[in-house]
Protein backbone atom coordinates (compact mmCIF):
# COMPACT_ATOMS: atom_id res chain seq x y z
CA UNK A 1 0.00 0.00 0.00
CA UNK A 2 1.45 3.40 -1.10
CA UNK A 3 -0.04 6.03 1.28
CA UNK A 4 0.94 9.73 -0.11
CA UNK A 5 0.96 13.35 2.32
CA UNK A 6 -3.13 15.32 2.58
CA UNK A 7 -2.62 18.50 1.75
CA UNK A 8 -5.11 21.15 0.31
CA UNK A 9 -7.38 18.27 0.40
CA UNK A 10 -5.30 16.07 -2.74
CA UNK A 11 -3.24 13.26 -2.18
CA UNK A 12 0.38 14.25 -3.00
CA UNK A 13 3.68 12.12 -3.37
CA UNK A 14 6.84 13.85 -1.73
CA UNK A 15 8.01 16.03 -3.80
CA UNK A 16 11.40 14.37 -3.97
CA UNK A 17 9.71 11.14 -5.50
CA UNK A 18 11.20 9.55 -2.12
CA UNK A 19 9.47 6.98 0.51
CA UNK A 20 9.73 5.29 3.49
CA UNK A 21 8.78 1.76 5.03
CA UNK A 22 6.02 1.01 6.66
CA UNK A 23 6.45 -2.00 9.48
CA UNK A 24 4.21 -4.18 11.48
CA UNK A 25 5.89 -4.16 14.58
CA UNK A 26 4.31 -7.60 15.71
CA UNK A 27 6.05 -8.94 12.53
CA UNK A 28 8.89 -6.67 11.52
CA UNK A 29 7.37 -6.98 7.71
CA UNK A 30 6.92 -4.60 5.74
CA UNK A 31 3.67 -3.70 4.42
CA UNK A 32 3.61 -0.41 3.01
CA UNK A 33 5.10 2.68 2.60
CA UNK A 34 4.78 6.45 3.29
CA UNK A 35 5.78 9.81 1.18
CA UNK A 36 9.18 10.92 2.67
CA UNK A 37 8.59 14.56 2.97
CA UNK A 38 11.18 17.80 2.95
CA UNK A 39 11.38 21.18 3.09
CA UNK A 40 8.97 21.79 -0.31
CA UNK A 41 6.55 19.55 1.23
CA UNK A 42 6.05 20.74 4.48
CA UNK A 43 6.27 24.58 2.52
CA UNK A 44 3.24 23.45 0.21
CA UNK A 45 1.49 22.29 2.93
CA UNK A 46 1.70 25.48 5.22
CA UNK A 47 0.53 27.43 2.19
CA UNK A 48 -2.41 25.43 1.88
CA UNK A 49 -3.52 26.32 5.49
CA UNK A 50 -2.35 29.91 5.13
CA UNK A 51 -5.40 30.00 2.23
CA UNK A 52 -7.49 27.94 4.41
CA UNK A 53 -7.19 30.11 7.37
CA UNK A 54 -7.41 33.08 5.21
CA UNK A 55 -10.35 31.86 3.38
CA UNK A 56 -13.07 29.19 3.73
CA UNK A 57 -11.89 27.57 7.03
CA UNK A 58 -10.65 31.25 8.72
CA UNK A 59 -13.95 33.32 7.97
CA UNK A 60 -16.57 30.39 9.33
CA UNK A 61 -19.02 30.93 11.78
CA UNK A 62 -18.46 29.09 14.72
CA UNK A 63 -21.75 27.54 15.17
CA UNK A 64 -20.83 26.33 11.30
CA UNK A 65 -17.59 25.48 12.50
CA UNK A 66 -19.00 23.30 15.27
CA UNK A 67 -21.53 21.65 12.98
CA UNK A 68 -18.57 20.27 11.00
CA UNK A 69 -16.92 19.16 14.13
CA UNK A 70 -19.69 17.40 14.96
CA UNK A 71 -20.12 15.75 11.69
CA UNK A 72 -16.22 14.21 12.35
CA UNK A 73 -16.84 12.96 15.30
CA UNK A 74 -20.00 11.19 14.46
CA UNK A 75 -17.95 10.04 11.07
CA UNK A 76 -14.81 8.74 13.26
CA UNK A 77 -16.79 7.15 15.51
CA UNK A 78 -18.58 5.06 12.94
CA UNK A 79 -14.99 4.18 11.49
CA UNK A 80 -13.57 3.48 14.76
CA UNK A 81 -13.37 -0.24 14.31
CA UNK A 82 -11.52 0.30 10.86
CA UNK A 83 -9.55 2.85 12.20
CA UNK A 84 -8.68 0.67 15.52
CA UNK A 85 -7.55 -2.33 13.10
CA UNK A 86 -4.96 0.42 11.39
CA UNK A 87 -3.72 1.31 13.97
CA UNK A 88 -3.08 -2.06 15.83
CA UNK A 89 -1.45 -3.24 12.64
CA UNK A 90 0.64 0.01 12.40
CA UNK A 91 2.00 0.09 15.84
CA UNK A 92 1.62 -2.89 17.50
CA UNK A 93 -1.39 -1.74 19.94
CA UNK A 94 -3.46 -4.76 21.10
CA UNK A 95 -6.84 -4.41 19.42
CA UNK A 96 -8.84 -3.39 22.51
CA UNK A 97 -6.37 -0.52 23.04
CA UNK A 98 -6.49 0.74 19.90
CA UNK A 99 -10.75 0.75 20.00
CA UNK A 100 -9.88 2.52 23.19
CA UNK A 101 -7.94 4.97 21.24
CA UNK A 102 -10.48 5.11 18.45
CA UNK A 103 -13.43 5.90 21.00
CA UNK A 104 -11.23 8.49 22.32
CA UNK A 105 -10.52 10.43 19.38
CA UNK A 106 -13.85 10.00 18.10
CA UNK A 107 -14.55 11.75 21.82
CA UNK A 108 -11.69 14.23 21.28
CA UNK A 109 -13.70 16.03 18.69
CA UNK A 110 -17.15 15.44 20.06
CA UNK A 111 -15.91 17.53 23.66
CA UNK A 112 -14.22 20.29 21.34
CA UNK A 113 -16.99 20.52 18.64
CA UNK A 114 -19.39 21.36 21.70
CA UNK A 115 -16.26 24.22 22.83
CA UNK A 116 -16.15 26.10 20.14
CA UNK A 117 -18.98 28.67 20.52
CA UNK A 118 -17.95 29.17 24.32
CA UNK A 119 -14.82 30.41 24.39
CA UNK A 120 -16.25 34.09 25.42
CA UNK A 121 -13.95 36.69 26.47
CA UNK A 122 -14.16 39.37 28.71
CA UNK A 123 -15.17 43.13 29.71
CA UNK A 124 -12.65 44.61 31.80
CA UNK A 125 -13.53 47.83 34.28
CA UNK A 126 -11.72 50.53 33.09
CA UNK A 127 -12.01 54.71 33.37
CA UNK A 128 -15.98 54.87 32.81
CA UNK A 129 -15.45 56.66 29.18
CA UNK A 130 -14.13 53.71 28.26
CA UNK A 131 -15.03 50.06 26.89
CA UNK A 132 -12.32 46.93 27.65
CA UNK A 133 -13.05 43.90 26.23
CA UNK A 134 -10.85 40.68 25.48
CA UNK A 135 -11.30 38.49 22.44
CA UNK A 136 -9.77 35.07 21.85
CA UNK A 137 -8.58 34.99 18.68
CA UNK A 138 -7.08 31.56 16.75
CA UNK A 139 -3.01 32.03 16.33
CA UNK A 140 -3.31 31.40 12.37
CA UNK A 141 -1.92 28.14 11.51
CA UNK A 142 -0.20 25.60 13.94
CA UNK A 143 2.22 22.81 13.38
CA UNK A 144 1.55 19.46 15.21
CA UNK A 145 4.68 17.03 15.87
CA UNK A 146 2.53 13.80 16.38
CA UNK A 147 4.52 10.85 18.45
CA UNK A 148 3.88 6.96 17.54
CA UNK A 149 2.61 6.08 20.84
CA UNK A 150 -0.92 7.05 20.45
CA UNK A 151 -1.16 8.90 16.97
CA UNK A 152 -4.96 9.12 17.14
CA UNK A 153 -5.60 10.32 21.06
CA UNK A 154 -2.91 12.93 20.18
CA UNK A 155 -4.19 14.05 17.24
CA UNK A 156 -7.30 14.11 18.73
CA UNK A 157 -6.22 16.62 21.53
CA UNK A 158 -4.26 19.18 19.85
CA UNK A 159 -5.49 18.95 16.52
CA UNK A 160 -9.07 18.65 17.86
CA UNK A 161 -8.63 21.70 20.13
CA UNK A 162 -6.66 23.77 17.11
CA UNK A 163 -8.91 23.25 14.19
CA UNK A 164 -12.11 24.02 17.14
CA UNK A 165 -10.29 27.12 18.24
CA UNK A 166 -9.95 28.28 14.52
CA UNK A 167 -6.63 27.32 13.42
CA UNK A 168 -5.37 25.43 10.05
CA UNK A 169 -3.39 22.44 11.35
CA UNK A 170 -0.24 20.89 9.44
CA UNK A 171 0.55 18.10 11.28
CA UNK A 172 3.91 15.40 11.03
CA UNK A 173 2.70 12.77 12.32
CA UNK A 174 5.92 10.18 13.83
CA UNK A 175 7.48 8.05 10.83
CA UNK A 176 7.20 5.21 12.97
CA UNK A 177 2.86 5.68 12.90
CA UNK A 178 1.06 7.41 10.02
CA UNK A 179 -1.61 5.36 8.83
CA UNK A 180 -4.54 5.76 10.97
CA UNK A 181 -3.89 9.67 10.65
CA UNK A 182 -4.12 9.61 6.89
CA UNK A 183 -7.20 7.68 7.08
CA UNK A 184 -8.56 10.44 9.59
CA UNK A 185 -7.58 13.11 6.76
CA UNK A 186 -9.65 11.33 4.28
CA UNK A 187 -12.86 10.88 7.02
CA UNK A 188 -12.26 14.49 7.42
CA UNK A 189 -12.79 15.63 3.75
CA UNK A 190 -15.57 13.14 3.43
CA UNK A 191 -17.26 15.13 5.87
CA UNK A 192 -16.59 18.57 4.29
CA UNK A 193 -13.92 20.02 6.21
CA UNK A 194 -12.39 23.10 3.70
CA UNK A 195 -9.54 22.48 1.80
CA UNK A 196 -6.01 23.13 3.64
CA UNK A 197 -8.35 23.46 7.19
CA UNK A 198 -6.05 20.40 7.65
CA UNK A 199 -2.63 18.87 5.92
CA UNK A 200 -0.27 15.67 6.74
CA UNK A 201 2.94 15.34 5.96
CA UNK A 202 4.94 12.29 6.83
CA UNK A 203 8.53 11.51 7.18
CA UNK A 204 11.47 11.85 9.15
CA UNK A 205 11.73 13.97 12.10
CA UNK A 206 15.29 15.70 10.91
CA UNK A 207 13.57 16.29 7.85
CA UNK A 208 9.78 17.00 8.05
CA UNK A 209 9.93 17.45 11.28
CA UNK A 210 12.50 20.07 11.42
CA UNK A 211 11.20 21.79 8.17
CA UNK A 212 7.97 22.54 10.26
CA UNK A 213 9.42 23.81 13.12
CA UNK A 214 11.65 26.37 11.52
CA UNK A 215 9.12 27.20 8.83
CA UNK A 216 8.54 30.97 9.23
CA UNK A 217 4.97 31.15 8.52
CA UNK A 218 4.07 28.48 11.75
CA UNK A 219 2.22 30.62 14.46
CA UNK A 220 2.17 27.77 16.89
CA UNK A 221 3.44 24.45 17.60
CA UNK A 222 2.41 21.34 19.54
CA UNK A 223 5.13 18.93 20.53
CA UNK A 224 4.76 15.38 21.88
CA UNK A 225 7.81 13.44 21.89
CA UNK A 226 11.07 12.55 23.83
CA UNK A 227 12.76 15.56 25.78
CA UNK A 228 15.72 15.97 23.47
CA UNK A 229 13.77 16.49 20.32
CA UNK A 230 11.65 18.54 22.36
CA UNK A 231 14.29 21.00 22.88
CA UNK A 232 15.05 21.43 19.07
CA UNK A 233 11.68 22.05 18.23
CA UNK A 234 11.29 24.95 20.56
CA UNK A 235 14.59 26.15 19.70
CA UNK A 236 13.57 26.19 16.03
CA UNK A 237 10.50 27.80 17.04
CA UNK A 238 11.75 30.39 18.56
CA UNK A 239 13.73 31.63 16.09
CA UNK A 240 10.47 32.90 14.45
CA UNK A 241 8.72 33.70 17.64
CA UNK A 242 6.59 30.79 17.95
CA UNK A 243 5.06 30.09 20.81
CA UNK A 244 5.23 26.14 21.40
CA UNK A 245 3.60 23.24 23.85
CA UNK A 246 5.52 20.67 24.41
CA UNK A 247 4.56 17.49 26.29
CA UNK A 248 7.29 15.41 26.93
CA UNK A 249 7.15 12.17 29.12
CA UNK A 250 7.78 11.54 32.70
CA UNK A 251 9.06 9.06 35.14
CA UNK A 252 5.44 9.41 37.06
CA UNK A 253 5.49 7.78 40.81
CA UNK A 254 2.67 5.76 42.08
CA UNK A 255 2.63 6.12 45.88
CA UNK A 256 1.03 3.56 48.52
CA UNK A 257 0.67 3.97 52.05
CA UNK A 258 -0.42 1.16 54.04
CA UNK A 259 -3.56 1.89 54.58
CA UNK A 260 -4.41 1.86 50.88
CA UNK A 261 -7.23 -0.35 49.00
CA UNK A 262 -3.95 -2.43 48.11
CA UNK A 263 -6.21 -4.89 47.07
CA UNK A 264 -8.38 -2.70 44.24
CA UNK A 265 -5.03 -0.63 42.99
CA UNK A 266 -3.22 -3.77 42.09
CA UNK A 267 -4.69 -4.65 38.35
CA UNK A 268 -4.81 -0.43 38.20
CA UNK A 269 -0.31 -0.15 38.87
CA UNK A 270 -0.32 -3.25 36.27
CA UNK A 271 -2.02 -1.77 33.44
CA UNK A 272 -0.76 1.48 34.31
CA UNK A 273 2.76 0.04 32.98
CA UNK A 274 1.87 -2.22 30.40
CA UNK A 275 -0.91 -0.65 28.59
CA UNK A 276 0.61 0.35 25.24
CA UNK A 277 3.49 -2.27 26.40
CA UNK A 278 4.52 0.95 28.65
CA UNK A 279 5.44 2.91 25.91
CA UNK A 280 2.76 5.75 27.39
CA UNK A 281 4.26 9.14 28.72
CA UNK A 282 2.22 9.32 31.94
CA UNK A 283 2.79 5.96 32.52
CA UNK A 284 2.72 4.78 36.11
CA UNK A 285 6.80 3.71 35.73
CA UNK A 286 8.09 4.16 39.54
CA UNK A 287 5.99 2.15 42.54
CA UNK A 288 6.66 3.70 45.88
CA UNK A 289 5.35 1.62 48.55
CA UNK A 290 5.69 1.96 52.32
CA UNK A 291 7.81 -0.42 53.73
CA UNK A 292 5.27 -2.10 56.20
CA UNK A 293 3.22 -3.19 52.78
CA UNK A 294 6.05 -3.53 50.62
CA UNK A 295 7.00 -7.21 50.69
CA UNK A 296 3.13 -7.90 50.70
CA UNK A 297 2.42 -5.50 47.89
CA UNK A 298 5.32 -7.37 45.60
CA UNK A 299 4.77 -10.66 46.11
CA UNK A 300 0.74 -10.07 45.16
CA UNK A 301 1.89 -7.69 42.17
CA UNK A 302 4.38 -10.59 40.83
CA UNK A 303 1.33 -12.62 40.59
CA UNK A 304 0.01 -10.07 38.32
CA UNK A 305 2.76 -9.84 36.00
CA UNK A 306 3.91 -13.32 35.62
CA UNK A 307 -0.03 -13.77 34.43
CA UNK A 308 0.47 -11.60 31.72
CA UNK A 309 0.62 -12.61 28.28
CA UNK A 310 2.81 -10.56 25.28
CA UNK A 311 2.01 -11.26 21.69
CA UNK A 312 1.16 -10.10 18.59
CA UNK A 313 -1.30 -7.31 18.72
CA UNK A 314 -3.92 -9.20 16.25
CA UNK A 315 -4.37 -11.94 19.10
CA UNK A 316 -5.05 -9.12 21.39
CA UNK A 317 -2.58 -9.72 24.20
CA UNK A 318 -2.17 -8.27 27.53
CA UNK A 319 1.42 -6.41 25.95
CA UNK A 320 2.25 -6.30 22.57
CA UNK A 321 5.63 -5.23 20.33
CA UNK A 322 6.93 -2.25 21.15
CA UNK A 323 7.35 0.05 18.34
CA UNK A 324 10.76 -1.06 16.55
CA UNK A 325 13.83 -2.49 17.12
CA UNK A 326 15.50 0.42 18.30
CA UNK A 327 12.99 1.02 20.92
CA UNK A 328 13.09 -2.82 22.11
CA UNK A 329 17.03 -2.77 21.98
CA UNK A 330 16.46 0.62 24.31
CA UNK A 331 14.49 -1.45 26.91
CA UNK A 332 16.89 -4.12 26.75
CA UNK A 333 19.86 -1.97 27.59
CA UNK A 334 18.13 -0.06 30.61
CA UNK A 335 17.12 -4.06 31.63
CA UNK A 336 21.12 -4.88 31.10
CA UNK A 337 21.79 -2.74 34.45
CA UNK A 338 19.31 -4.72 36.83
CA UNK A 339 22.46 -6.43 38.74
CA UNK A 340 23.41 -3.34 39.84
CA UNK A 341 23.14 -1.93 43.45
CA UNK A 342 20.95 -4.64 44.43
CA UNK A 343 18.38 -3.95 42.10
CA UNK A 344 16.71 -7.45 41.14
CA UNK A 345 13.97 -8.63 38.84
CA UNK A 346 10.81 -9.82 41.04
CA UNK A 347 9.01 -11.20 38.36
CA UNK A 348 8.59 -10.79 34.29
CA UNK A 349 5.47 -11.95 32.28
CA UNK A 350 5.76 -14.79 29.61
CA UNK A 351 5.89 -14.45 25.28
CA UNK A 352 3.28 -16.51 23.30
CA UNK A 353 4.73 -19.42 21.89
CA UNK A 354 3.58 -18.05 18.16
CA UNK A 355 4.78 -14.46 18.78
CA UNK A 356 6.98 -14.31 15.44
CA UNK A 357 10.31 -14.07 15.79
CA UNK A 358 10.57 -10.83 13.67
CA UNK A 359 8.40 -8.70 16.55
CA UNK A 360 9.57 -6.19 18.96
CA UNK A 361 8.38 -8.12 22.00
CA UNK A 362 9.30 -6.99 25.74
CA UNK A 363 7.82 -8.80 28.34
CA UNK A 364 6.31 -6.70 31.09
CA UNK A 365 9.08 -6.29 34.11
CA UNK A 366 8.96 -5.88 37.53
CA UNK A 367 11.87 -4.64 39.54
CA UNK A 368 12.63 -4.50 43.21
CA UNK A 369 14.67 -2.40 45.33
CA UNK A 370 15.05 0.39 42.87
CA UNK A 371 17.12 3.20 44.76
CA UNK A 372 15.70 6.38 44.13
CA UNK A 373 18.26 7.52 42.22
CA UNK A 374 19.16 5.02 40.24
CA UNK A 375 19.13 5.00 35.97
CA UNK A 376 16.46 2.88 36.39
CA UNK A 377 14.22 5.39 38.67
CA UNK A 378 15.47 8.16 36.77
CA UNK A 379 14.84 8.14 33.44
CA UNK A 380 12.22 7.24 31.18
CA UNK A 381 12.75 3.95 29.62
CA UNK A 382 9.37 4.20 27.41
CA UNK A 383 8.98 -0.13 27.96
CA UNK A 384 6.85 -2.43 30.47
CA UNK A 385 8.70 -1.89 32.88
CA UNK A 386 7.69 -0.77 36.85
CA UNK A 387 10.51 -0.01 39.10
CA UNK A 388 9.44 -0.38 42.70
CA UNK A 389 11.05 1.61 45.66
CA UNK A 390 10.31 1.29 49.47
CA UNK A 391 9.77 4.27 51.82
CA UNK A 392 9.04 5.10 55.12
CA UNK A 393 7.74 8.16 55.73
CA UNK A 394 5.37 10.88 54.04
CA UNK A 395 8.38 12.87 53.84
CA UNK A 396 10.35 10.66 52.26
CA UNK A 397 7.77 9.47 49.82
CA UNK A 398 7.70 13.16 48.69
CA UNK A 399 11.44 13.28 48.50
CA UNK A 400 11.18 10.32 45.98
CA UNK A 401 8.27 11.58 44.00
CA UNK A 402 9.20 15.01 43.24
CA UNK A 403 13.32 13.56 42.81
CA UNK A 404 13.23 13.37 39.25
CA UNK A 405 13.70 16.01 36.64
CA UNK A 406 9.82 15.05 35.03
CA UNK A 407 6.39 16.50 36.79
CA UNK A 408 3.46 14.50 34.18
CA UNK A 409 1.41 12.10 36.75
CA UNK A 410 1.40 11.01 40.33
CA UNK A 411 -0.72 8.33 41.48
CA UNK A 412 -1.72 8.92 45.11
CA UNK A 413 -2.66 5.56 46.73
CA UNK A 414 -4.04 6.58 50.81
CA UNK A 415 -7.73 6.53 52.83
CA UNK A 416 -6.06 9.44 55.02
CA UNK A 417 -8.30 12.55 53.61
CA UNK A 418 -5.99 15.27 55.12
CA UNK A 419 -2.60 13.31 53.74
CA UNK A 420 -4.72 13.10 49.90
CA UNK A 421 -4.96 16.79 49.94
CA UNK A 422 -1.47 17.27 51.76
CA UNK A 423 0.62 15.87 49.04
CA UNK A 424 -1.23 16.07 46.42
CA UNK A 425 -0.36 19.92 46.64
CA UNK A 426 3.15 19.00 47.26
CA UNK A 427 3.93 16.52 45.20
CA UNK A 428 5.39 18.56 41.43
CA UNK A 429 3.20 16.70 38.76
CA UNK A 430 0.97 18.30 36.07
CA UNK A 431 -1.84 15.82 37.52
CA UNK A 432 -2.47 14.04 40.40
CA UNK A 433 -4.74 11.03 40.80
CA UNK A 434 -5.98 10.32 44.01
CA UNK A 435 -6.99 6.64 44.72
CA UNK A 436 -7.26 5.90 41.11
CA UNK A 437 -4.85 6.32 38.25
CA UNK A 438 -5.87 7.70 34.33
CA UNK A 439 -2.91 7.16 32.78
CA UNK A 440 -3.38 9.31 29.43
CA UNK A 441 -7.31 9.45 29.63
CA UNK A 442 -10.00 11.70 30.05
CA UNK A 443 -10.49 14.03 27.68
CA UNK A 444 -11.48 16.65 29.61
CA UNK A 445 -9.00 16.99 32.06
CA UNK A 446 -6.34 19.45 31.44
CA UNK A 447 -3.04 17.89 30.96
CA UNK A 448 0.88 18.64 30.53
CA UNK A 449 3.98 18.85 32.73
CA UNK A 450 6.77 20.31 34.56
CA UNK A 451 10.28 20.58 34.30
CA UNK A 452 11.80 18.10 31.59
CA UNK A 453 8.19 17.38 31.16
CA UNK A 454 7.63 20.10 29.06
CA UNK A 455 4.76 22.87 29.42
CA UNK A 456 1.84 24.26 28.37
CA UNK A 457 -1.43 22.22 28.50
CA UNK A 458 -3.43 20.19 26.11
CA UNK A 459 -6.87 18.54 26.72
CA UNK A 460 -10.13 19.66 28.30
CA UNK A 461 -11.25 23.29 27.83
CA UNK A 462 -7.47 24.23 29.09
CA UNK A 463 -6.39 23.96 25.59
CA UNK A 464 -8.23 26.17 23.96
CA UNK A 465 -6.89 28.62 25.56
CA UNK A 466 -3.57 26.99 24.43
CA UNK A 467 -4.46 27.12 20.84
CA UNK A 468 -5.15 30.96 21.17
CA UNK A 469 -4.35 34.52 21.63
CA UNK A 470 -5.41 36.84 23.96
CA UNK A 471 -6.40 40.69 21.79
CA UNK A 472 -7.59 43.39 23.94
CA UNK A 473 -9.44 45.89 22.59
CA UNK A 474 -9.53 49.13 24.63
CA UNK A 475 -12.66 51.46 22.71
CA UNK A 476 -12.84 55.31 24.63
CA UNK A 477 -16.42 57.30 23.78
P1 LIG B 1 11.13 11.80 19.19
O1 LIG B 1 10.90 12.83 20.21
O2 LIG B 1 12.42 11.89 18.43
O3 LIG B 1 9.95 11.79 18.13
C1 LIG B 1 8.68 12.38 18.34
C2 LIG B 1 8.25 13.11 17.08
O4 LIG B 1 9.20 14.15 16.80
C3 LIG B 1 8.20 12.25 15.82
O5 LIG B 1 7.13 12.69 14.98
C4 LIG B 1 9.51 12.57 15.14
O6 LIG B 1 9.49 12.37 13.74
C5 LIG B 1 9.67 14.05 15.46
N1 LIG B 1 11.04 14.55 15.41
C6 LIG B 1 12.20 13.88 15.63
N2 LIG B 1 13.25 14.69 15.49
C7 LIG B 1 12.77 15.92 15.18
C8 LIG B 1 13.37 17.19 14.93
N3 LIG B 1 14.69 17.35 14.97
N4 LIG B 1 12.55 18.23 14.69
C9 LIG B 1 11.22 18.10 14.68
N5 LIG B 1 10.60 16.92 14.88
C10 LIG B 1 11.37 15.85 15.14
O7 LIG B 1 11.01 10.38 19.88
P2 LIG B 1 11.60 8.97 19.42
O8 LIG B 1 13.03 9.08 18.96
O9 LIG B 1 10.65 8.38 18.46
O10 LIG B 1 11.56 8.20 20.80
C11 LIG B 1 12.64 8.34 21.71
C12 LIG B 1 12.14 8.44 23.13
O11 LIG B 1 11.28 9.56 23.29
C13 LIG B 1 11.30 7.27 23.60
O12 LIG B 1 12.07 6.19 23.98
C14 LIG B 1 10.54 7.90 24.74
O13 LIG B 1 11.31 7.90 25.91
C15 LIG B 1 10.32 9.32 24.27
N6 LIG B 1 8.97 9.50 23.69
C16 LIG B 1 8.05 10.11 24.46
C17 LIG B 1 6.76 10.28 23.96
C18 LIG B 1 5.69 10.92 24.78
O14 LIG B 1 4.51 10.68 24.56
N7 LIG B 1 6.02 11.80 25.68
C19 LIG B 1 6.43 9.83 22.69
C20 LIG B 1 7.41 9.23 21.92
C21 LIG B 1 8.68 9.07 22.45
Amino acid sequence: MIYKNFIGNQWISAMSGQALPVIDPSDGQLYGEIARSGDADIDAAVRAARNAYEGAWGNMAPAERSRLLWRLSAALLDHADELAQIESRDTGKPIRQAQADAMALARYFEFYAGAVDKLHGATIPYPNNFTVLTVREPHGVTGHIVPWNYPMQIFGRSVGAALAAGNACVVKPAEDACVSLLKVAEIAMEVGLPAGALNICTGLGMEAGAALSAHPDIDHISFTGSPQTGKQVAMAAAAHYAPVTLELGGKSPQIVFSDADIESALPVWLNAIIQNAGQTCSAGSRLLVQRAVYADVMARLSELFQATRTGPAGDDPDCGPLINARQRDRVQDYLGMVDEAGITIAAQGKLDANAPKGGFYQVPTLLSDVPPGHTLAQEEIFGPVLAAIPFDTEDEALRIANGTPFGLAAGLWTADGARQMRFARKVRSGQVFVNNYGAGGGVELPFGGTGQSGYGREKGFEAMYGFTTLKTIAIKH
